[in-house]
This record gives structure tokens, C-alpha cells and sequence, in this order.
């Protein structure tokens, strides 16, 4: 028999921001590491693939998926301790990102306001190392604990070293962990410096703190502005279905990026650390006309080209469809290959991976 937090040939229409339908052979819901470890001993669990799931909010579902999905829902949030310098706090892997940022600021430990409301999990945070509006989580990783679902079911401490973290990367999906079930995140321990800085560096934040006439913002400012900037170009997932930023900002080598600003001299180019030039995907896909035009049931939203937004009962063909013409766009006018952002779960056989890169 199986566990009562499992359900069989489960629908995933609902666990999916995205809203493509799809269903789970089972599906787990996981609100304990104990379950974990249940979840581990059963024989139903042995040998089946296995997909870890958080909010769904970077996800492409491919069709059904025959294993386990095993949706994270841990709940909790604490503080852990102080030392002179950084203050330490947990998030369980369940917990909605954008709910923590907010319980961090109201408990008057700021650190994380440029990242308010960024949809998913505080599990599925790491893994792509979220960022945005100058800030990553990476800065203010202290640990991560995860289970080793894969070999002997113990937990293991990740440091900020241990995961590798890049631009909107880590070791997790790296190694696809976060998809094969390897290691399951059960919790995020954060170290918030005591000495706040402000990060107003950012182009858009600048701007709106100069239009409201504000020189020394505090961090609730800075959540404020950031809250309204997502709110102006994002579309809420639960009135318009849409998986975030649906391509990467592509990273090419500097002087490809001098041949095509000078081609281009709007175009905006953003020097990294490691010697290539960041571009905006949006940016890109608004010159080829795809901003705020359908194919099928999908279209590219009309306040941000990067969004890939369900217009009512998409498939994944429309979703591969709009993907595919967007990219061939893109590539025929700039030579820039974009790479689809998020996770697309498909079954075994065909593979796990981010959709053609
Ligand atoms: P945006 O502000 O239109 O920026 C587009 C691109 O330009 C991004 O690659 C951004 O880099 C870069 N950029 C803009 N100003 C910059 C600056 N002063 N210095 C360096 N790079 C700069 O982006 P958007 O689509 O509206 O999104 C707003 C923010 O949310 C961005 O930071 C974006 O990365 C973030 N976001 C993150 C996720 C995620 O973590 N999965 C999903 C959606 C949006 P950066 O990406 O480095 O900021």
C-alpha cells in the first residue's frame, strides 16, 4: 500500500505555473524529512525515476512523467543564531521564497530586498542560483542540507564553496541532481551581514528612487520599488499562466558583442567578470517582433518579450513551437543562440534535460 501523502496517476496542471497538463505516475507530497525517508524504504520508490519538485515555477512539462514527482513542502522558517557579524537564518525547502524575503524584512533583517518576489520555493532557490536587480542568493548562502536520495539516504551540508555558483547556475543543475533526485534540498541556512548596504546600482532601481526623490533608501524602499517593477513587466502566473523568464540572457564573447553593437548601437551590452558581454534576451526578441505576438495557444507577453505566457489550454507542441520560431528569429537577425531557462521534465526515454540546447 502506499504511503497516505501519495497519490497515484496524479494531475499536474495544478503544480505547474505554466498550467500545461500533464500527469504523474505518483506524486509525493512532502511536508517532513521523515516522509523522505518513508518514501525511501518503500519498494514502490525503488528503481523509478524520480523528479523533485517546488513551486513549478521554472518548469516545462513534456508530457506525463511515469516515476515519482515528489512535491517539496516543508514548511519553516528561524532564526538560528548571531555573531558579531552576519545574522543566520533557516528557510525549509517548502517554503515560498517570496514569503521568507517578506519575514526577513518584517523581522528587521534586511539583506534579501532586491530579491522579493521571485516566485518558487526557498528549496528551489539555490539551484539556479536566483538573482535579480543586482542581488543573487548565492552572497548570502551560509549552507544547504540535502538528502542523498540516490545512495545511503543521509544528509549532507552543502557551503556556498561546495555548490559552485555561477550566473543563475549551481553544482545542482550542473549535475542535474535537482532532476534525477540525487540529492534532495530539505534546507536553506542564510547569513545576512549585520552591515546592510543598499544596492541601487541597478539601472531601473536608480531611476525610481530619483523619480520618488529618494537619496538614502532603506531596505522596505528597496522591496517596495523592486515589488513594483516586477509587478509593471511580470505577468502574475495565477491571472495570465507563464513560467518567468523563458530564455537565458546570453553570454557572448566580447568582441561578437563590439560587432554587434556596432551593428546595433541600441543594443544594450553588459561586461561580465569573466571577460564576455551579457545581452538582454528581451531586448533581442522585442527587435524581431515577437513581443506581445501569439502562435497557437502561446504567446511572448507584451510587457516583457522574455516571457513565454499560456494564453489558455497550451500544449507543450505550442510551447515547442513558439520556442523554436522565437529562437530561429533571433539567431537569423543577431546570430545569437538563446537557450530556453527553464526545466523541461519529460519522461524517462526521451530524457531529462533543458529543452534544445
Ligand atoms: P532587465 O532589467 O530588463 O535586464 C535585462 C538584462 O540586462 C539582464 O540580463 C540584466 O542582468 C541586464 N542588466 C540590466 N541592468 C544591468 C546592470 N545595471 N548591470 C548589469 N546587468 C544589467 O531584466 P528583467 O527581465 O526585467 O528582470 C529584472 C531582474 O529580474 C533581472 O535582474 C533578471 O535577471 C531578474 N530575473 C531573474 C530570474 C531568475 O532568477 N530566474 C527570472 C526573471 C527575472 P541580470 O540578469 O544580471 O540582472
Amino acid at each position: 500500500m502506499l504511503p497516505d501523502f501519495v497519490s497515484p496517476q496524479a494531475d499536474l496542471a495544478p503544480y505547474n505555473t505554466l498550467a500545461l497538463p500533464a500527469r504523474a505516475g505518483f506524486l509525493a507530497r512532502i511536508h517532513s524529512v521523515e516522509q523522505l525517508a518513508t518514501l525511501m524504504r518503500h519498494p514502490e520508490f525503488a528503481g523509478r525515476p524520480r523528479f523533485v519538485l517546488g513551486g513549478g515555477s521554472n518548469l516545462i512539462l513534456a508530457g506525463d512523467f511515469p516515476g515519482f514527482v515528489l512535491n517539496m513542502r516543508i514548511p519553516g522558517k528561524r532564526w538560528l543564531g548571531e555573531d558579531a557579524d552576519c545574522v543566520y537564518l533557516a528557510a525549509a525547502a517548502g517554503e515560498s521564497w517570496s514569503d521568507f524575503v517578506d519575514w526577513t524584512l518584517a523581522s528587521g533583517w534586511p539583506g534579501l530586498e532586491n530579491l522579493v518576489g521571485i516566485p518558487g520555493t526557498a528549496g528551489a532557490a539555490p539551484i539556479q542560483n536566483i538573482g535579480a536587480y543586482g542581488a543573487e542568493i548565492s552572497e548570502f548562502l551560509h549552507r544547504i542540507v540535502a538528502l542523498d536520495m540516490a545512495r545511503d539516504g543521509k544528509t549532507r551540508a552543502f557551503t556556498a564553496r561546495d555548490c559552485a555558483f555561477d550566473y543563475r547556475d549551481s553544482i545542482f543543475k550542473r549535475e542535474g541532481w535537482h532532476l534525477s533526485g540525487r540529492y534532495v534540498i530539505t534546507e536553506v541556512v542564510f547569513r545576512l551581514p549585520k552591515a546592510w548596504r543598499a544596492r541601487a546600482a541597478y539601472g531601473e532601481i536608480g531611476a525610481e528612487l530619483a523619480r520618488r526623490g529618494i537619496q538614502n533608501p532603506a531596505p522596505a524602499e528597496l522591496a517596495q520599488i523592486v515589488t513594483a517593477l516586477r509587478a509593471q513587466k511580470l505577468p502574475d502566473p495565477r491571472a495570465l499562466p507563464n513560467a518567468g523568464s523563458f530564455f537565458q540572457n546570453p553570454k557572448v564573447p566580447a568582441r561578437f558583442a563590439a560587432a554587434l553593437q556596432s551593428a546595433h548601437p541600441s543594443l544594450p551590452c553588459y561586461p561580465q567578470p569573466d571577460g564576455s558581454v551579457k545581452l538582454a534576451a528581451a531586448w533581442l526578441i522585442e527587435q524581431t517582433g515577437w513581443k506581445g505576438r501569439n502562435l497557437g495557444a502561446v504567446g511572448m507577453h507584451e510587457q516583457q518579450a522574455l516571457v513565454l505566457v499560456n494564453r489558455g489550454g497550451a500544449s507543450y507542441h505550442d510551447v515547442l513551437n513558439l520556442s523554436r520560431a522565437v529562437r530561429e528569429a533571433v539567431f537569423a537577425r543577431f546570430g545569437v543562440s538563446l537557450i530556453p531557462e527553464p526545466v523541461t521534465l519529460a519522461a524517462p526515454s526521451r530524457a531529462v534535460v533543458a529543452p534544445e540546447k
